[in-house]
């Protein structure tokens, strides 16, 4: 089932956005090498609890699984996404790491992620995360009042395919607000003109993972890697379908 949100609760999910916009910048400057994941993840808890807000991601369960242990999945160079924040992963020179993170104010949900460069990084590792962050913009821009699903997927499948990388298998993104992961699921590709109907009031969160050398994926516990070990890139918004172009929730 597919919520449209009332006005308060669009409010409310703004809100939790919000907090996720901020917190995504602020940690722009902490992403240098030497800091490990789990300090990332401390600091992450404490900027939400300060806010109001508590980490959605964390103690989340899902069969088979012990629950979530972090606030933010954090996810280095082949690590596609899920990664967990641990004192043993320490960034360095080079590397790129997808941060998501989402949390919940008031019970309502956001989600967004995004990837950065620690230090100087490759051109090569550069262009995988312009084309994701591309291929996020290109999501959003196909979100409006009455077009469908597979419209957004198109815009991402096609871009990425078009610039020689691969959406990874099996990881969408999804409706989120009402709770962390709703319905409808948004697939990485598919075909224009197909799915379920946009509606002005659906809030959405659309998350590209983009890998350069393969879709294919291996899973290891919560943690997703890119199977032929190439470089994965992962950016993510929560969005508000409206009548004109979508807003962007977990914009700061
Ligand atoms: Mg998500």
């Amino acid at each position: 089932m597919i919520y449209l949100k009332s006005p308060s609760e669009i409010e409310k999910i703004r809100a939790a956005s919000q907090i996720i916009g901020e917190l995504l910048d602020t940690l722009t400057a902490m992403i240098v090498p030497g800091i490990s994941t789990w300090e990332l993840d401390q600091y992450a808890e404490s900027f939400i609890r300060e806010r109001g807000g508590k980490p959605a991601f964390k103690g989340y369960k899902i069969p088979g699984l012990k629950p979530f242990p972090g606030t933010l999945c954090t996810s280095p160079n082949s690590c596609i996404v899920h990664g967990i924040p641990s004192k043993k992963v320490i960034l360095k020179e080079g590397d790129i790491i997808g941060i998501d993170v989402g949390v919940i104010k008031d019970r309502y949900y956001g989600d967004a992620a995004r990837t950065y460069a620690v230090g100087q990084i490759s051109s090569e590792a550069a262009r995988l995360m312009d084309v994701t962050r591309t291929a996020l913009s290109l999501g959003i821009q196909a979100a409006v009042d009455g077009a469908r699903v597979g419209d957004i997927s198109y815009a991402v499948g096609s871009y990425i395919a078009s610039q020689g990388y691969f959406p990874a298998d099996d990881l969408t993104g999804h409706g989120v607000g009402i709770k962390l992961h709703e319905d409808p699921q948004i697939p990485n590709s598919g075909k224009a003109g197909y799915g379920p109907r946009l509606e002005a009031g659906m809030t959405l969160a659309i998350e590209p993972m983009v890998n350069i050398g393969t879709n294919r994926v291996i899973e290891k516990g919560w943690e997703f890697f890119a199977a032929d070990g190439s470089l994965s890139a992962h950016y993510e918004h929560s969005i508000l379908v409206t009548n004109a172009q979508a807003e962007i929730l977990t914009k700061a």
